[in-house]
């Protein structure tokens, strides 16, 4: 093989001792997981609300950001759950570019993955103390889950990785909820085939384990519009797809038919500014159909402090450097408008 080994990793357990989860925090995360597993076996009506940037970058400006958040989240209490995005790792189309702060806790600087291991575990942890919101993070490395799963709330499995055996067997062990996006093809085959697979028992290798699991009725789908064939979206969150999907369910038997819909990616073009009338347009879908209502359980909003995105360098504090994301007051606006429309 031509790899250099080049440090070794210490392992969840010593991750864990060196920067831990305290038990008043895993009391607060005991209480959310159970609130959003509610939503998502239909106990509860609540509306789950996954929103944050794209990637969490820094962890001032995202500390800063869930503050706001948390203000916002207690107003709607009653109607919404908001699960904070903070997204640590972030899969690359071609491989080049921002990886995440896992890869670089300083986008400026060159990769540190086992600082960013810390880094991402302490922000994760940070977000909790000050806000009391248990986070979503992308599992983008399933193996790399067991340093985060005490202090997550949701996980999701992005559209290049849907397709990938190890993440729908790692999904079928988890004990929240994992949504899995559709490909970046669109086939909503695919990513049912992923939820049945990670709903079922499995048995593989994990982290030098031959382990089993007892699958995970919580997994779930994400709808985030698609590419086709000449490189134009496709978006899949009107009526008639949120119509298609809950025949699917119907015809495949899942467990806890869910979607949630990713208003940003190929629903949006990326045109960020559009995820304002997409969240809208679902909400009118759910106050049409009985059906959707119940199938339709969130959304999905890429939202910062400050609209749009940046190049890495330019220093604009609270911006993307990933996907361009929602502005605070728009998103704060938005955020009530949904909680009104329930
Ligand atoms: C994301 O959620 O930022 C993301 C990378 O999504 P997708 O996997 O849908 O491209
Ligand atoms: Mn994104």
């Amino acid at each position: 093989m031509n790899f250099e080994f080049h440090t070794a990793v210490p392992g969840p357990d010593q991750i864990k001792d060196e920067i831990p989860f305290s038990g008043e925090l895993a009391k607060i995360k005991e209480e959310r997981d159970q609130k959003i597993r509610d939503i998502l076996t239909g106990r509860s009506d609540q509306f789950l609300l996954i929103i944050g940037p794209c990637s969490a970058d820094n962890e001032p400006a995202m500390l800063d950001y869930v503050r706001r958040l948390e203000k916002v989240a207690d107003r709607v209490r009653d109607k919404l759950l908001i699960i904070p995005r903070v997204y640590t790792n972030k899969p690359r189309t071609t491989g080049q570019g921002y990886k995440g702060m896992l890869h670089q806790p300083d986008p400026k600087k060159k990769p540190d993955l086992i600082a960013g291991l810390k880094a991402i575990r302490r922000m994760h942890i940070h977000v909790v103390e000050e806000t009391g919101l248990t986070p979503a993070d992308e599992m983008l490395y399933p193996e790399n889950h067991s340093y985060m799963d005490d202090i997550l709330s949701y996980v999701a499995v992005g559209a290049r990785s849907c397709e990938d055996q190890l993440h729908r067997m790692v999904a079928s062990g988890i004990d929240i909820p994992v949504g899995i996006k559709n490909p970046t093809s669109g086939d909503l085959g695919v990513m049912l085939n992923s939820i049945t697979a990670s709903q079922a028992p499995q048995m593989f290798l994990y982290r030098n384990w031959e382990v089993k699991t007892y699958g995970n009725p919580l997994a779930h789908s994400i709808l985030r519009g698609a590419q086709n064939r000449y490189g134009q979206n496709v978006p899949n969150y009107h009526y008639e797809d949120l119509r298609r999907l809950y025949n699917f369910y119907e015809e495949r038997g899942l467990k806890n038919p869910a979607v949630i819909v990713d208003t940003n990616h190929c629903n949006s073009g990326k045109q960020f500014e559009e995820q304002v009338r997409i969240a809208k347009e679902v909400m009118h879908s759910r106050r049409n159909s009985g059906d959707i209502q119940k199938l339709v359980k969130g959304l999905m909003i890429e939202s910062y402090l400050v609209p749009g995105a940046q190049k890495i360098g330019n220093d604009v504090y609270g911006q993307s450097i990933t996907d361009p994301c929602l502005g605070w007051e728009e998103s704060k606006r938005l955020i009530l408008e949904i909680a009104e429309k329930l």
